[in-house]
């Protein structure tokens, strides 16, 4: 990745944080001018965690950059090549503000920082995009335990608890549905509870 420009230090990277994109550090920098090209980097105690490549054209911004993608068994790496939108506000003593509009689908908001994340974007867009990941993995935590609990002869439903061995299972088959219908149930439950707000920060899944 990367092979062409100067490295630019971009901001620090050490956790499981998206990495920022701020426009104004880019901008402050000299370099939003169209035909530039260079990388952006992110470090964590003098090393680079990330880096990302740019291109300015006039009114956007071209982002190269290799995704690792985590959700799925694997973490095949791709390619990610997508333009971001440049807008100019006006502020006040002659001055004008560059913001970034968001690339995310439907969004287009204005926005000083976009945050990487497969896609970088708007810190609503990321909270949303969490979300919605996050209800769909406890759905498929609740579906999985409903299913085993269906083989076992269990009454439906994860929340009434465990039921006895079903005559005729053999014991090891039956301990290990129920070990897996227990790991299924405690991921939905987690899951519940942080929808309610209970516990936060519990899964780290997450991938835009
Ligand atoms: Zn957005």
């Amino acid at each position: 990745m990367g092979g062409f420009g100067s490295g630019r230090r971009g901001g620090r990277f050490c956790t499981d944080d998206l990495r920022p994109l701020d426009v104004r550090k880019i901008n402050r920098d000299g370099l939003l001018t169209p035909g530039r090209r260079f990388n952006w980097q992110w470090t964590c105690n003098d090393e680079v965690t990330g880096t990302i490549s740019l291109r300015v054209e006039t009114g956007r911004v071209l982002l190269n950059y290799r995704s690792q993608n985590t959700s799925f068994n694997g973490g095949e790496w791709e390619t990610m090549n997508y333009p971001v939108s440049l807008d100019w506000t006006d502020c006040g003593f002659g001055g004008q503000r560059v913001w970034w509009r968001c690339p995310a689908v439907g969004c287009g908001r204005r926005v000083a920082v976009l945050y990487g994340g497969r896609v970088f974007a708007c810190r609503e867009c990321h909270r949303l995009a969490y979300r919605s990941q996050r209800e769909a993995f406890d759905d498929r935590a609740t579906r999985r335990a409903d299913k085993l609990r269906d083989r076992l002869g269990w009454e439906p439903g994860i929340l009434n608890g465990t039921g006895w061995k079903p005559k005729g299972m053999h014991w090891r088959t039956f301990e290990r549905l129920h070990r897996k219908h227990d790991a299924n149930v405690e991921t939905a439950l987690a899951g519940m509870a942080a929808k309610l707000g209970i516990l936060t920060g519990q899964l780290k899944d997450f991938d835009f």
